[in-house]
């Protein structure tokens, strides 16, 4: 916010949206919401609108109902629960665009290497050991504690055993696009593509419209290890269910030498050939697109994820991610899995797709903090296909909201709310997560997921893997 003007007019816009029929200190009675969340600062994440001061948000049935000035929904609103705003910033939770949440618990198993020795010789092999549906549970749940306390709300995710992913997801809180992954090589609960494909289908089904934070999708890992009819076949199977796909694409040289050397093209070409892009897509990484791919990625509508930390630690390259936004390519962020990271922070990726741009054109202009906000909210919100229902705090979408404390001192002074969201805040500084109407975090406590019991399973689990792998294998 730059002067008082602005803002009071983004009030009174938003004030008309509150207030029906009655100004609010005459309204006879007060209506009941679950909550009434405050915040010093409310960032909307609706465009072109400035962060302003003293807001609030009511929720109620999972939905946000009103959004305005802290004292006029105060006297309408009657709320279960209030979150006082002091020190606060209000905004929408982060959305994760792509990762492998049960990963975590390979976290550090194999680091500074490149991606196809990491995948070959260290995650594929421990993978195909170790990864059950107990795995996965214990490492979906670590995720989702470390996502809740870094204010993701939402995320996209590519495993095996996706029954344990969502389970895990429905009872932590958060929502989730679950995909059952499918690859052409022995994975831990398929002996190839077709069988994979099969059984992604049936998950589909049996999660579908089931819970509307669990949002079963398919997710085809690559074109090079997926062969041409599997990838058709899989999106056949897509548009039948109705569903998007989840695909890694233009990750590395690898994949383009690859897809020259079998295809003859670039892997986007090659999908585009197949017909693949004809129904939802949501790509991750796409480091490589051509230039003349990028106005087809944003013809085709596929939804691009911006991974930085991913792609700097095992020197996939850096993401055009100037030029597809700048070409329509609806984009948004993601930690990718949590052994090529290490963590789950979404702060961390807002602040190095920034500074990857910047350092990488020679312009500090390129990828300014609002655009590098916009990307892990409203942006990445609209990658995965619910840009209608989350992402910015707006009457009628899903109540996924977020508080950022601005109590640390490493937030003072403060001249631009928007300016330390991106290049100051981190995970720890958020102090409370709802996600569809839900508290899931109070004062930086998670309520949904059992620290205690997830620390002890993970450790056991860990040492196993160690035993097994680490201790096997001289160190480099
Ligand atoms: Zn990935």
């Amino acid at each position: 916010m730059r002067n008082g003007r602005s803002s009071i007019s983004v009030w009174n816009r938003l004030a008309a949206l509150t207030i029906t029929g009655c100004v609010a200190s005459a309204c006879a009675a007060q209506s009941e919401v679950d909550f009434l969340v405050a915040g010093d600062y409310v960032v909307t994440m609706e465009a072109n609108q400035p962060a302003v001061k003293d807001g609030a948000v009511a929720v109620k049935d999972g939905m946000i109902v009103a959004v305005g000035a802290r004292a006029e929904l105060a006297a309408k609103y009657r709320a279960k629960e209030t979150l006082a705003g002091k020190d606060r910033v209000l905004m929408p939770g982060l959305v994760n665009g792509h990762g492998h949440a049960a990963m975590t618990l390979l976290r550090g198993i194999a680091d500074d290497r490149e991606l196809m020795d990491w995948l070959t010789n260290y995650i594929f092999p421990t993978e195909v050991r170790f990864v059950d549906a107990e795995f996965v549970r214990i490492g979906t749940e670590l995720a989702c504690w470390e996502m809740i306390r870094g204010g993701t709300t939402t995320f996209v995710d590519m495993y095996y055993f996706p029954d344990a992913v969502a389970k895990a997801v429905e009872s932590c809180g958060l929502r989730a696009l679950v995909a059952s992954s499918v690859i052409n090589q022995k994975s831990p609960d398929a002996a190839d593509a077709a069988e994979g494909l099969r059984a992604a289908a049936e998950f589909v089904q049996r999660w579908k419209g089931k819970n509307n934070r669990v949002i079963p999708i398919i997710g085809a890992h690559s074109v090079y290890t997926l062969k041409p009819e599997q990838l058709v076949q899989i999106r056949a199977k897509a548009r039948e269910l109705g569903v998007p796909v989840s695909i890694h694409i233009s990750e590395s040289r690898f994949e383009i030498e690859y897809s020259q050397k079998n295809f003859s093209t670039t892997p986007v070409k090659h999908l585009e050939a197949l017909g693949f892009f004809e129904g939802p897509t949501i790509g991750a990484h796409l480091v490589w697109p051509t230039p003349d791919e990028i106005p087809l990625l944003a013809k085709r509508r596929v939804g691009a994820i911006h991974n930085p930390t991913s792609n700097m630690k095992i020197s996939s390259g850096t993401a055009p991610v100037i030029q597809m936004l700048r070409e329509g390519v609806p984009m948004g962020l993601g930690t990718d899995g949590a052994a090529t990271n290490n963590d789950l922070d979404l702060w961390e990726e807002i602040r190095l797709a920034a500074f990857l741009q910047k350092v990488s054109t020679m312009d500090p202009q390129a990828l300014p903090a609002p655009t590098a906000l916009r990307m892990a909210t409203s942006g990445g919100a609209e990658a995965i296909g619910l840009g209608a229902e989350i992402g910015s705090l707006t009457v009628g979408r899903r109540a996924d909201l977020i508080q950022v404390s601005l109590a640390d001192l490493h937030f003072t002074p403060l001249y631009d709310v928007i300016s330390h969201l991106v290049y100051v805040a981190d995970e720890q500084d958020v102090v409370s997560v709802i996600v569809d109407g839900k508290l899931l975090m109070r004062d930086r406590k998670v309520l949904s997921v059992d620290e205690q019991r997830v620390r002890r399973e993970a450790a056991a689990l860990a040492a196993k893997i160690r035993a097994a792998v680490l201790e096997k294998k001289p160190s480099p």
